[in-house]
């Protein structure tokens, strides 16, 4: 069956790369190794559901399975979710498939048999768009498209058997250090940038957080210089995208890399000292001033506004 394919490693994101492929009026069929995965798919819009079975617990060493696979099948696209795996995957197919590769999309369409994607460059300062005249790997951060539910929709589920490559094999596995929250999917951001002088200080943004039962963000450097934050706590091009309602920044300059990110959210507030700081071209609603001052008045106004 010639049209979509699609594949990622949580059910979530699998239903948002089917809703992103629903709208091209092809058909959509999904890939998974989720026994459970399978029906589940159906509901969320797939009209196939490939059940991929074997035996080796990296999914990764399927590429070459699934590239034959969507060989056989002659879909137009391949969408891919992009998480670690997801990547790992994409970038095995298309090497397999000797075609090309467009990496972490922010838009997709259909048009007259062709796919149009746009996607930042030049670390975000930019944008591509990219016409696919043929078969592509397509990869798609994570939450780019809402899902949709199809009440009663159901798919036929075929069950493939696969072989892996198993010149890789996992010996160990080991949990990362991570917050439990979903940024990605929170609706209200605090964000903390580097102009905390120190950690106990992050306890003013924590607090600010709680009466506004905001999930914690923060820049690159609060993670990987200072390591203040866990894994998967920075937001940017190379961090998490986040779609808030309402985003605020606190202490962050607002540069390119860590803009990207926040661009979809709804409403951006800055707290900054430095009333040229870039941070305030991308916001809605600026403050300008010591933050160290600015965080608990703002923490005891909203506070007061809840009671
Ligand atoms: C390839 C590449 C990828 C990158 N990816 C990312 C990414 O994904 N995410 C990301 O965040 N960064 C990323 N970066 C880093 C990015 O370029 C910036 O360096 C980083 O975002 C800056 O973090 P910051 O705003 O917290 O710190 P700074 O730029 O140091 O800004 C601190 C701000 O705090 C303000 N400030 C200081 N004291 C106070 C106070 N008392 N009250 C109020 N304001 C105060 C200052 O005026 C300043 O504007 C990337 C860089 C590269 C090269």
């Amino acid at each position: 069956m010639p049209g979509i394919f699609v594949y990622a490693d949580t059910v979530e994101a699998c239903a948002s790369l089917i809703s992103a492929a629903y709208g091209s009026a092809r058909g959509v069929c999904a890939l998974t190794f989720d026994e459970k995965r399978a029906d589940e798919l159906g509901g969320y819009g797939a009209d196939k559901v490939f059940l991929l079975k074997g035996d080796n617990p990296m999914q990764e060493s399927y590429a070459k399975a699934i590239a034959a696979l969507l060989a056989k099948e002659g879909p137009e696209v391949f969408l891919v979710g992009s998480s670690t795996t997801g990547r790992e995957i994409a970038a095995k197919v298309a090497m397999y498939l000797d075609c090309g590769l467009v990496g972490d999309i922010s838009s997709l369409a259909f048009e007259g048999g062709k796919t149009i994607t746009t996607r930042y460059i030049y670390g975000g300062a930019a944008i591509q768009t990219e016409v696919l005249d043929g078969y592509a790997v397509v990869t798609v951060p994570k939450g780019k498209f809402e899902a949709r539910k199809y009440e009663g929709k159901t798919s036929d589920v075929i069950t493939l058997k696969v072989e892996s490559d198993n010149r890789v094999t996992l010996k160990e596995t080991i949990p990362l250090e991570k917050d439990s929250k979903d940024l990605g999917a929170a609706n209200i951001v605090v964000c903390i940038g580097m102009g905390f002088d120190k950690k106990e200080d992050m306890k003013i943004a924590e607090d600010l957080g709680r009466v506004l039962g905001a999930t914690i963000g923060c820049t690159r450097g609060i993670v990987e210089e200072r390591h203040w934050l866990p894994a998967g706590s920075y937001i940017g091009i190379s961090g998490t995208t986040v779609k808030p309602s309402m985003y605020i920044s606190l202490g962050v300059s607002g540069q390119i890399q860590h803009v990207v990110g926040i661009r979809d959210s709804k409403i951006i507030v800055a707290v900054n000292s430095n009333a040229n700081a870039p941070i305030f071209m991308a916001a809605d609603y600026g403050i300008v001033g010591d933050m160290y001052e600015i965080i608990p008045l703002l923490t005891e106004a909203i506070r007061d506004v809840k009671v």
